[in-house]
């Protein structure tokens, strides 16, 4: 037996263990810490990662089955990463397995070898490009394609491109390859996905940074090559980019490479673009818009060290980068970079413990930072850069008025006042925005003869009307069905439909400015590909005149001649359940009126809201981002929540609500919480959703360390509970929210 090693493999399933497989004495290639091996588990095959090779098993070696193949010679997984994600596994008390492999793009999960596939790239030789196409008068083909490529502006072509303008053209290309006139190389692909160029012009800022920007850039760049982690609080407008972009340019002379986060929604292109003209270098991107192959391509390209720069979404934090000397996160506030299933890891608290055991800088950037983040600079864990002013030469920020809505007109949901203010600025040549966190048409129908409402049969909210297909659609579940036209209870005909919607402000706005170009983007307009990028392309060159849009368009967008911002509906925030409702109601308001008066043109925002004598909103527009959070955290202090303590929650979902309620009480029966308050069983704020009973225990604790320890023991014995069978649940360390 002694000549058998023993492989202990992490499996892509939801269980804690890991499981051990005998590596056979006649494989010439043993696998390593982090490389794949195929092996059976059950009566399926499945891919696995070897975390570590050991003599023995607390198996019988007899029970053992055997590795199938290995897959990776080298290890997929470099030291650094295996190291953070069982740090991961262990922090957010999720399977290792289900870690590492929700880490990785799918193509590597499904066992497709880590190297980059080649293309041709065809290009002019000496000859060809003098050539006069009318040589090949008996071959119009061929001399058509010739003179293509004469006049392309590209120096070298490869398939995808030619199969934009041409049909058939490998035979004829074949031909001018055999006449000297093209010559074909092969190259890895790109993993730049919508560039056709590996390098961007470098074009140089036609600016200078100024004082502030200098100074945040060279604090920074001074750190590399040590742990430091800095907040870069910049207003909106302020030019973080740019202090990005100066601070890449030093990583990179220093043949670092740079790793760049930023939101889910929307901006990695735009960013892309614009460090594809400043950088001179390979950049890759990682984010949603990309199918598999352009992943599977860029991941190669960084983990080879080929790509110099990565600019992705929360995800791409777990791409190996063997040269990575700094990590930036820009928009650090935002939710998006928590994933909110499965493995629920927060992309920028694992930023840092990659920064760290990696010994470089760290920096995260917004206008709005977390109150974590600014709290963890008041107790001296990060480095605070302020930056003031806006950056480009004449852009202030905008005044902020709050607009008192309470018996006023409001047709469709915009106030008489709000109209005018339109009109005027239209006539100005301004840009409006429209800033609504509510898409469709209404959040409702609803009977006034007997209060009947389109509540969904599956969840504990009611469906959304939809104006252009006349439907009633969940959001939280997506059942969807025709629009009554009387109501089905009663049979009264007429059915009132209150509140608004973007596509509402939409219709009414269309009505009353019949000849100006409105633009709504939201998750409704922007779902067939490629239509957000143009619809932004058509919001930033002013052609949209009214832009009407969800968060889409609150985030980082920098439209130069918006003027006026209207935020329609700020009150929801106000009064939400959630600990986090008023911190996550001022980083929107800010967010949102940041995209007035950017460019030459003043800026003005309006905030529409039922309650204009709220202390809050007046803490915001009087002291500002940072008076409003001082205040906000002293409130947080007193009620002791995060970041003044450490929060988890363990949800579960069921199909009859007895389940779930015993459930959770068994944990709380059955299982020691030492050291850590208990709140629950408590009904989830939507407690219905998808015809799923949900409910959570919350676990709060003054330390950390006492909170972990009582998630280390529950983890694996949840599992063991008797009423554990009829319900889903999962662990949630720091969740954002309670939803
Ligand atoms: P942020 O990311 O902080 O919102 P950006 O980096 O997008 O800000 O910059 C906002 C605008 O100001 C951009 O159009 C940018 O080109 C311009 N800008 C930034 N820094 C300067 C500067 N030092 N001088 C002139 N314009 C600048
Ligand atoms: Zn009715
Ligand atoms: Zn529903």
């Amino acid at each position: 037996m002694s000549n058998y090693t023993i492989a202990r493999v992490a499996v892509p399933v939801p269980l804690y263990s890991l499981f051990d497989y005998l590596i056979p004495a006649s494989f010439d290639q043993m696998p390593a810490r982090g490389s794949r091996v195929r092996i059976q588990f059950g009566r399926k095959q499945l891919i696995g990662l070897v975390i570590s090779l050991e003599k023995e098993s607390s198996f019988p070696v007899s029970k053992l089955k055997p590795v199938i193949e290995v897959l990776d010679t080298q290890p997929l997984l470099p030291v650094d990463l295996m190291g953070l994600l069982e740090w991961a596994a262990g922090y957010y008390h999720h399977p290792l397995g289900d870690v590492i492999f929700s880490a990785l793009p799918k193509r590597l999960r499904d066992g497709v070898e880590a190297e980059l596939k080649s293309e041709n790239h065809w290009a002019l030789t000496e000859s060809g490009r003098s050539y006069d196409t009318s040589g090949l008068r008996r071959a119009p083909k061929q001399a058509a394609l010739l003179s293509y490529i004469q006049d392309s502006p590209l120096s070298e072509l490869t398939g995808d491109q030619l199969n934009k303008d041409w049909n058939n053209w490998r035979s004829p290309l074949q031909e001018l390859v055999k006449k000297s006139l093209v010559e074909v190389t092969e190259k890895v692909q790109s993993a730049v996905a919508s560039s056709s160029s590996y390098f961007g012009d470098k074009t140089d800022s036609t600016f200078k940074l100024n004082l502030q920007q200098l100074s945040a850039a060279k604090e920074v760049t001074g750190a590399l090559n040590s742990y430091q982690a800095f907040l870069l609080q910049g207003i909106t407008g302020s030019g973080k980019t740019e202090v990005y972009l100066e601070i890449i340019e030093h990583a990179l002379a220093q043949n670092l490479q740079v790793l760049v986060l930023v939101p889910e929604i929307s901006l990695t292109p735009q960013l892309t673009q614009r460090f594809t003209q400043r950088l001179n270098t390979i950049i890759a991107s990682l984010h949603s818009g990309l199918n598999d192959t352009q992943r599977h391509a860029a991941w190669v390209q960084a983990s080879k060290g080929i790509a110099r720069v990565v600019i992705g979404t929360r995800s791409a934090l777990f791409t190996p980068m063997p040269d990575l000397g700094l990590i930036i996160l820009d928009e650090e506030h935002d939710a998006s970079f928590k994933q909110q299933e499965g493995f629920r890891y927060h992309a920028r608290d694992l930023a840092l413990v990659r920064a760290k055991n990696n010994k470089m800088p760290v920096l995260l950037g917004s206008a709005t930072p977390s109150f974590e983040s600014l709290e963890n600079v008041s107790r001296g864990q990060y480095s605070l850069l302020k930056l003031t002013q806006r950056g480009a030469a004449n852009a202030r920020p905008p005044e902020i008025g709050l607009l008192d809505v309470c018996r006023r007109p409001m047709e469709d949901g915009i106030s008489d006042k709000l109209l005018k203010k339109i009109e005027e600025h239209l006539s100005n040549q301004g840009q409006v925005l429209l800033f609504l966190n509510r898409r469709g048409y209404a959040p409702l129908l609803m009977c006034h003869e007997c209060g009947w409402t389109t509540a969904c049969q599956r969840c504990d909210a009611n469906m959304t009307l939809h104006h252009h297909n006349q439907r009633l659609r969940c959001h939280h579940c997506g059942y969807e069905k025709p629009a009554p036209t009387r109501c089905p209870e009663c049979d009264h005909e007429s059915l009132y439909i209150p509140g608004a919607g973007t596509e509402r402000i939409e219709v009414a706005l269309k009505e009353k400015f019949p000849s100006t170009v409105i633009s709504r983007i939201d998750r409704d307009t922007t779902r067939r590909k490629g239509e957000l990028d143009r619809k932004l392309n058509q919001a930033r060159s002013g052609e949209a005149e009214i832009l009407i849009g969800t968060q889409m368009l609150a985030k980082g967008h920098d439209f130069p001649n918006v003027t006026l911002v209207g935020i329609l509906n700020a009150d929801q925030g106000l009064f939400s359940a959630d600990f986090r409702g008023t911190e996550h109601m001022a980083q929107l308001i800010i967010q949102v009126s940041g995209r007035a008066g950017r460019g030459e043109k003043a800026g003005e925002v309006i905030i529409q809201t039922h309650h204009p004598e709220h202390p809050l909103l007046h803490t915001l527009l009087e002291s500002g981002y940072t008076g409003f959070a001082k205040t906000a955290l002293v409130e947080r202090a007193q009620a002791s929540f995060p970041p003044f303590s450490y929060m988890a929650i363990v949800r579960c979902e069921s199909i009859q609500k007895d389940h779930g309620v015993a459930f959770l009480n068994e944990c709380r029966q059955a299982l020691n919480y030492e050291g850590v308050e208990l709140f629950g069983p408590l009904p989830a704020p939507m407690e219905r959703r998808a015809g799923r009973y949900r409910w959570q225990l919350i676990l709060l604790s003054k330390e950390r360390k006492k909170l972990h320890a009582v998630l280390r023991h529950w983890a694996p014995e949840i599992s063991k509970l008797k009423t554990v069978n009829k319900v889903r649940w999962s662990i949630d360390v720091d969740p954002q929210d309670m939803f």
